[in-house]
């Protein structure tokens, strides 16, 4: 805990922790370390992990990286963080991220933008990118993030590291502020698979207080890693011939599907006629479920009121005004137009269909084969700045990690490679529902 600390102080120009719970995190080193002594440790004794800023930790600050939960205090623990706290993890921090979790760059939060440490002067990816900054340069062993479109996968491709998205509903979504609630996952950074699968074997599974979390059978994941199977592979042909895709990044996926070819495995074209509607789908779905999630930030029930309203109207109006971030409120006038009575059914409900024809055409092409392999973005870490001006550019980078949202399906991002400049290269890996197991066994020989 004393190395991570004077690390995060030696880069707190990254802007990675909006808190830093240092006495804390010392203390229960202690007692995990008296475990210890005794025998008596929980499986993760030692393990020092790092917290999105929208998952709630009892008695601590919860911000979402945005001004109107200033001076909120979460009530309870939410059930992944609990368990993991129950096998002795060690919480260091909440991290930086997009304000509720709307971004691909980290750009979003009311706290300033957190910093990529692969090269200074580009974004981390987000929304999680504090996160995945919080894992890139050892500030701690592993953190969660969450997953609605990317927020996982893109930042651990730009950072160079591991990034798991678990199959919808496979983890409870208790104590994780909702974003988009039929999309929103929690997923982790890690340097390695072993740390990936053993967290996620404690966090998955059946919870009382979520309603939506399945009740498939959690396996030991981590004890079912070696794996030397021979596997059959589809790889897209739409995002390879891509116009956003960068000659880089379309190198190392060729470069990679050369590699399993000579590996053993089957690997071969698929088309997926769907590219094109993957992200309208995705954004509005995603701000319809949005408006309605956030209508609870009010100035009446949490954090920030405005000063200057004279009647209650006033009061949302400028509260909500002042206090959100101007992505927050795009996504909020977005998703109440696709909900309002005269576009419902041109957008809200045109959409719902489309979801289910990606997820069909997705949920076929895994029925066929073990895995869709394709890039996690089409660019390494952009600029800072690059795209903040036009929100359609920075869509786009989510191209290739929404359709395992939108498909409720796992995937995951490993480090394969740098360009030139030596930013990193993600490759992502899709599995069908459920497979767990499978995927992380086979990202494990990858890696
Ligand atoms: N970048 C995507 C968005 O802004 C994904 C966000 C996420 O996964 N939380 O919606």
């Amino acid at each position: 805990v004393e190395q991570y600390l004077q690390v995060i102080n030696e880069k707190s120009h990254l802007n990675v922790f909006l808190e830093v719970f240092a006495e804390e995190a010392l203390a229960k080193a202690d007692v995990v370390d008296e475990k210890i002594r005794a025998g008596r440790q929980g499986r993760l004794a030692g393990m020092v992990i790092s917290l999105k800023d929208v998952l709630c930790y009892k008695g601590h600050k919860l911000q979402a990286g945005s001004r109107i939960l200033e001076g909120f205090v979460s009530q309870f623990t939410g059930t992944a963080v609990q368990r993991l706290l129950d096998e002795d993890a060690i919480i260091i921090g909440r991290t930086n991220c997009d304000e509720f979790a709307m971004g691909s760059s980290s750009e979003n939060s009311a706290y300033g933008p957190v910093v990529n440490a692969a090269g200074e002067k580009r974004v981390p990816g987000g929304s999680s990118g504090g996160s995945a900054v919080s894992v890139q340069s050892d500030m701690c062993l592993l953190s969660l993030g969450t997953d609605t479109g990317g927020s996982v996968r893109q930042p651990a491709s730009f950072c160079g590291i591991v990034g798991y998205k678990p199959t919808y509903s496979r983890i409870s979504r208790y104590g994780l502020l909702a974003y988009a609630s039929s999309f929103d996952t929690i997923g982790t950074f890690a340097h390695t698979i072993e740390d990936t699968a053993l967290v996620l074997e404690i966090m998955a599974g059946h919870d009382d207080y979520d309603s939506t979390v399945s009740h498939e059978p959690v396996l030991p994941y981590s004890t079912l890693l070696s794996n030397n199977k021979k596997y059959k592979i589809a790889y897209l042909k739409e995002p390879l011939a891509s116009p956003e895709i960068s000659a880089p990044v379309k190198g190392a996926v060729e470069d990679a599907i050369t590699w399993l070819k000579k590996d053993g495995h089957t690997v071969e074209p698929v088309e997926f006629n769907y590219l094109d509607y993957v992200l309208p789908t995705y954004y509005i779905l995603t701000t319809a479920e949005a408006s309605s999630n956030l209508s609870r930030y009010d100035g009446v029930k949490y954090g920030y009121r405005s000063k200057s309203h004279v009647n209650l109207e006033t009061m949302y109006k400028k509260s909500r005004s002042e206090a959100f971030g101007k992505e927050v409120q795009r996504r909020i006038l977005l998703g109440t137009f696709v909900l309002s009575a005269s576009y419902y059914d041109a957008f809200y409900t045109k959409a719902l269909k489309a979801r289910k024809l990606i997820q069909q055409a997705t949920r076929d092409i895994l029925k066929e084969y073990d895995f869709i392999i394709l890039p996690t973005s089409p660019t390494v870490a952009f600029k800072l700045g690059e795209h903040t001006k036009n929100p359609l550019e920075m869509y786009l980078a989510d191209l290739f990690t929404v359709q395992a949202s939108v498909a409720g399906v796992p995937a995951i991002s490993i480090p394969y490679g740098d360009d030139d400049e030596g930013m990193p290269i993600g490759l992502q890996l899709i599995a069908d529902a459920f497979q767990e197991e499978k995927l992380l066994a086979f990202s494990r020989h990858i890696l």
